[in-house]
């Protein structure tokens, strides 16, 4: 395996698409925060729209707005609805794709058991289809990202939570409910907390965003945590005084966004956090993520350790995956993999010293190509998908 070697960032490599015999589709990306809408075709966007949901993201108030959203994409992209091939929705889980209902999402409150593609379908009457956020992502890699040409991959999401999408011989591995690839809650530590899921000791527990962030706040909270604090308090004060410090690289074609901002005053959501708000008061400062990261990077410690049992919770994820699924690549997204070889190193190291040779030596490990637009792309890429099945 050339591990050292393999993790590569790509993301600024542009990759030459010959996708231009595709037909247009919508894609929605639907969060917990933002609900995005675009025409696509294939990964390239010719529109985006993106809609802040609110403090009430109950389907009443949602549904209606998401058709708004793919309207001004329509108008915004010089289209019609009846130009488009169909609609693919990325959404969180739990959701059955097979009939497009959406259950009960952790992250969108007030949906219970929601027909959404059948609703989709009465109002727009072409072919809707709906899957899980992480599953779409996966699948965006799979058909136009790193994992394009490759039958049998696993793409593992590291952001707040932690997500997987399985690819087996260019098939969803979707299971018998739908929920196959939870490969955030996978047990890591058998012995260790409880995670949101019910489940104890998983990989999203000890290794998400949220989690390096709860890590550094209870550190601090029981006094063993100065220098990060310190740390901390430096970079708010900093905030304060340099505009806009705080942004991660983005990524991938990005057309200029129209915002729709029905319910005003909330700003995104990003997977390391984001804590430069000047309204933030210095007493009731919380570290997050991306904190802790500089403060690794800067060698305090503490934030080196926190980051340093993170990476090697994600390698022994690795040496699972590779060891369930043989897969020819794992490809990896989210906030928290572009803390770069802080990260990589251990996890790779563990991957090295402890997955199978076999199944080891024919995996690849590389960065997902996408970047932030990629749950529009795994929406969009629905449609060519399930077109070709
Ligand atoms: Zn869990």
């Amino acid at each position: 395996m050339q591990n050292k070697d393999t993790v590569v960032d790509t993301t600024t490599s542009k990759q030459s698409f010959n996708d231009d015999q595709l037909p247009l589709v919508v894609g929605v990306d639907l969060g917990g925060t933002q609900i995005r809408t675009a025409v696509l075709r294939g990964p390239t966007l010719l529109s985006r729209v993106s809609l802040l949901t609110g403090k009430n993201p109950s389907p009443e108030r949602i549904i209606p707005r998401t058709y708004t959203a793919i309207q001004e994409a329509l108008d915004k992209a010089g289209t019609t609805i009846e130009q488009i091939a169909g609609i693919g929705i990325a959404s969180p889980g739990p959701l059955d794709s097979r009939t497009g209902v959406i259950f009960a999402p952790p992250n969108l409150p007030g949906w219970d058991h929601v027909p959404l593609r059948d609703i989709f379908t009465e109002h727009f009457h072409i072919p809707i289809f709906v899957e899980n956020d992480a599953n779409t992502a996966g699948l965006a890699e799979y058909m136009f990202g790193a994992g394009r040409g490759c039958n049998n991959m696993v793409y593992l999401t590291i952001s707040t939570g932690i997500g997987g999408g399985v690819i087996i011989d260019g098939k969803i591995l979707e299971g018998v409910s739908g929920t196959a690839g939870e490969l955030g809650h996978m047990t890591i530590d058998w012995r260790g907390g409880r995670c949101n899921c019910g489940n104890i000791g998983c990989l999203e527990y000890i290794a998400s965003g949220t989690s390096i962030a709860r890590k550094a706040n209870e550190a601090i909270h029981a006094g063993e945590g100065i220098e990060l604090l310190t740390f901390a308090r430096t970079m708010l004060e900093h905030s304060r005084t340099v505009p806009d410090p705080s942004a991660l690289p983005t990524q991938g074609h990005d057309p200029a966004t129209v915002e729709l901002r029905f319910p005003p005053g909330e700003t995104d959501d990003t997977s390391l956090g984001n804590e430069s708000s000047s309204e933030q008061q210095e007493d009731d400062l919380h570290v997050n993520a991306r904190t802790v990261a500089l403060a690794a990077e800067a060698g305090i410690p503490l934030a080196r350790a926190i980051i340093q049992n993170a990476a090697e919770a994600i390698g022994v994820g690795l040496v699972n995956i590779i060891h369930c699924f043989n897969p020819e690549m794992i490809i990896l997204g989210g906030g928290v993999t572009q803390l770069g070889p802080m990260l990589m190193e251990p996890a790779l190291r563990v991957v090295q010293e402890r997955a199978m040779k076999v199944p080891r030596e024919a995996v690849r490990i590389a960065q997902a190509q996408l970047g932030e637009n990629v749950g529009l792309v795994g929406a969009g890429a629905l449609i060519y998908y399930y077109n070709k099945q």
